[in-house]
């Protein structure tokens, strides 16, 4: 597959909860190998976003692929294809960090040896393999969050999707956190979605996409659409864009 197939294609997509309209003719693209931001407040609809991307909801108006495949008529090509971490924490917490690991393994199809050697590769990846046997109960929110995003990636996806994956974490877990999903998108290419209402998180070359009240405002590298909306900063270009609205004080 080249390149230029996106990693992640939205187009059109719209859903309502009841008369409540959550996300009005959504596109967006995620290029393959590259970090993109989706930038949004409280109530945007990001995670409404995440829900169809991952079919938790089903997706009536529009169409969304991953590296090509569309979700509702190829889900096992496009879910083989995607890695998420979601906002709320998913790691069975009376279960130990590799059964975790092996479990989301076995749902993928990977079993037996192939399952324990790549679950330990992706905890030493993530600075937990010492803490294998420990029942997640025991890891602190940040290192949960590590193992979440090593659980993502034991399959080898190529698009990354994560919602608000800093939120309650500390400064450094943070940090560490920003640090090794960039890494992914250097090292091994992966594509990234990540989605955050903290602007301190976005890079100048980032591609961003700002997404308010439901419709997207605004998409492109971070430093364009600063020049373009004649800010002097993402946090300037947020404001300007929304009509005011700024991010949380919570800050990165
Ligand atoms: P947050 O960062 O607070 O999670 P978000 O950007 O993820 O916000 P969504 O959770 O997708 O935004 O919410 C988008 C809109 O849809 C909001 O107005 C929200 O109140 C509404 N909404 C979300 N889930 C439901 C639901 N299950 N039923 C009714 N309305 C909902």
């Amino acid at each position: 597959m080249t390149l230029a197939v996106a990693a992640l294609a939205v187009e059109g997509v719209s859903h309502s909860y009841g008369p409540r309209k959550a996300l009005q003719d959504v596109s967006l693209t995620v290029p393959q190998a590259r970090f993109t931001a989706l930038l949004g407040l409280n109530g945007a609809g990001k995670t409404t976003l995440f829900s169809l991307i991952t079919r938790l909801f089903h997706t009536r108006h529009g169409s969304i692929r991953v590296l090509g495949h569309p979700v509702d008529r190829e889900p096992g090509e496009a879910l083989r294809r995607l890695g998420v971490v979601f906002q709320a924490r998913t790691l069975d917490l009376d279960l130990s960090v590799r059964e975790n690991l092996l479990y989301h393994a076995a749902l993928h199809g990977i079993g037996g040896r192939a399952a324990r050697q790549q679950a330990e590769a992706a905890l030493q990846e993530v600075g937990l393999a010492e803490r294998a046997r420990d029942p997640a109960r025991r890891l602190s929110g940040g290192q949960m969050r590590r193992v979440e995003i090593a659980r993502a990636l034991l399959h080898r996806p190529r698009l990354l999707v994560l919602d608000e994956p800093t939120v309650g974490l500390d400064v450094a877990s943070r940090t560490a956190i920003r640090r090794h999903v960039r890494g992914l998108v250097r090292d091994r290419g992966v594509a990234v979605l990540w989605a955050t209402h903290l602007l301190d998180e976005v890079e100048a070359t980032d591609s961003i996409v700002v997404l308010h009240q439901g419709r997207v405002l605004a998409a492109g590298e971070a430093g364009c659409v600063v020049a373009e909306s004649r800010a002097a900063d993402i946090h300037d270009a947020f404001e300007r864009l929304t009509g005011g609205a700024t991010e949380a004080s919570e800050t990165a």
